[in-house]
């Protein structure tokens, strides 16, 4: 079997070998193709051949379900080039292509082995009858879900429509199932087999631990100017700085390209074609440094990241997994380093008490507990990740601040406890409003943030009682605080709501959600 499938390899895809034994044992379980698949590898380890090679070896056709019309379109124009015949149905698919596409499906013979989708599609009343039929016909030889943690709702990509991919392995009797992701804490891992109802599937992964990589932090409130930390710590290479909100992106790429470093920012502000531009341009390396919120990252695949820097916290340490692991993977020395701040502490408590409905308060409460791998954490990086994700303890041997140096770390973590002691002592001469929220020092969503309200009740708040919260609440701090105007506006409503829940005064009907950015 290991010679035929290395000369497919070759034929196909022009590789020597397989990456890894582990890759190498994924392809001959999938196509034994006797029992589902589950993997988890990091990005860039070449989970796309797992099924791509199969495919190609198999009598039919492998429908791959994919989150992204942009991740799939890449993935269809590599194969093209490659001479592989592959595919997508979506809605953005001229019509007299749809029928050529749907023509060769309902043929005896197909022509096409790789047929990309989204979810939203595959799940298409219209698309049905021809899934069914290939199915009957015996044409359907794999069905392979990537990005499969989007099944997930303690993920952090979760997608509603990956749901109903449950509903489509019912449909489609005795097709193998191969899911793929490339995070995937314990809780997810059983979210992706219980709703892709995979049957005793066998499951890869590779060790959450990359040596090559070197996590630190660094605490931006104890820097005299953190740019030009920022700039000296980039100058290292090609890489990307995450921000949370566009503004963001746009201050620290105007601050880069200031001090010297050609920095373009990326988010969902910009026009498609600008971002295109700009993602294109850092890929050929005419831009070094891409300052991005977390749109940017998904699908892409440039092996030379020397550096991941967040400006701000990650989400969760799932997120930041999948975020800084973008870099280095070409396996070379590489840097991960995160800009700490007490801020983003309060904001990212605050997003993350945003996305909770009453069944995700523990993995919010996780999430927030991750919060200590940057705040306070003497521990090795490596481990806190790996056990995040049920692995056992790495070898870190140097590769984060606090191996390689602890007392630096202890220092750090210090001098901010003793910053943010003056900072309230300062503070508590200030005003303040009811549960200590200071309504001058609110930066709300015209800032940047994006908060967008939403009923977690479905709905049952009507206008009248959101006017009347926005009475009280203006009622209140104006009295407390002595001012003669409040303007209570949904964003500074759900602020203040948050304050009242993080002082569990009660807990509020109405709450916000972070829209996408
Ligand atoms: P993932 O889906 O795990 O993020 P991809 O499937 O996109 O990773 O693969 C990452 C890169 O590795 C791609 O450029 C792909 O062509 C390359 N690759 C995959 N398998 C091999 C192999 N056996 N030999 C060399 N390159 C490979």
């Amino acid at each position: 079997m290991t010679t035929t499938l290395k000369q497919a390899l070759k034929a196909h895809f022009g590789f020597d070998s397989f990456r890894s034994k582990l890759q190498e044992d994924i392809v001959k379980a999938v196509v034994r193709g006797d029992r589902d698949v589950f993997v988890c590898m990091p990005t860039g380890a070449g989970k796309s051949l797992c099924y791509q090679l199969p495919a190609m070896l198999a009598e039919g056709i492998t429908l791959v379900i994919s989150p992204l019309i942009a991740l799939i379109q890449d993935q269809v124009d590599r194969l093209k080039d490659l001479n592989i015949p592959a595919c997508s149905i979506n809605s953005k698919l001229p019509a007299g292509e749809r029928r050529l596409i749907l023509a060769d499906l309902e043929s005896s013979s197909p022509k096409l082995k790789l047929l990309y989708i989204t979810p939203e599609m595959v799940a298409s009343p219209s698309f049905q009858p021809c899934l069914t039929g290939l199915c009957s016909r015996g044409l359907l030889s794999y069905l392979a879900v990537d990005e499969a943690h989007c099944v997930s709702q303690w993920g952090h990509d979760f997608r509603p429509d990956y749901l109903k991919l449950g509903d489509l392995r019912a449909r489609l009797p005795g097709v193998p199932c191969l899911a793929l992701t490339a995070t995937a804490p314990k809780n997810v891992q059983d979210d992706i087999l219980k709703s892709l109802r995979l049957q005793l599937p066998l499951s890869f992964a590779s060790p959450v631990f990359r040596s090559n990589l070197h996590y630190d932090v660094i605490f931006r409130e104890l820097l005299p100017n953190p740019y030009v930390h920022l700039h000296a710590f980039i100058t290292k290479g090609c890489g990307i700085v995450y921000c949370r909100t566009r503004e963001g992106c746009e201050t620290v790429a105007y601050q880069l390209t200031k001090l010297g470093v050609l920095a373009k920012a990326y988010h969902a502000g910009l026009k498609a074609g600008d971002r295109i531009e700009v993602q294109n341009d850092w890929m050929q390396g005419k831009v070094l440094v891409i300052v991005a919120t977390i749109s940017f990252g998904m699908g892409v695949d440039k092996p030379n990241v020397r550096f991941v820097a967040h400006w701000n916290v990650a989400k969760s340490l799932a997120s930041y997994y999948q975020e800084s692991g973008r870099a280095g993977r070409d396996g070379l020395p590489s840097s991960c380093r995160t800009y700490y701040s007490a801020k983003d502490k309060e904001q990212i408590s605050f997003l993350i008490r945003q996305e909770v409905t009453r069944k995700q308060v523990s993995t919010s409460t996780g999430d927030l507990k991750c919060m200590r791998f940057y705040k306070s954490q003497l521990l090795c990086r490596h481990a806190t990740i790996s056990k995040f994700f049920g692995d056992k303890t790495p070898n870190c041997a140097g590769a984060c601040d606090y191996c390689s140096n602890p007392k630096v770390v202890r220092a750090q973590i210090a001098r901010a406890a003793a910053l943010s002691t003056r900072t309230q002592a300062a503070q508590s001469t200030e005003p303040k409003g009811p549960f200590g929220f200071r309504p001058d020092l609110y930066e709300g969503g015209r800032k940047g943030y994006g908060f967008e309200r939403y009923d977690e009740e479905g709905g049952s708040n009507s206008d009248e009682e959101t006017r009347q919260r926005k009475k009280e609440f203006s009622d209140l701090f104006k009295k407390q605080m002595n001012m003669r105007k409040v303007n209570v506006d949904n964003d500074f409503l759900a602020h203040a709501n948050i304050i009242l829940e993080a002082s569990s005064q009660r807990i509020p009907r109405l709450t916000v959600k972070a829209r996408e950015h």
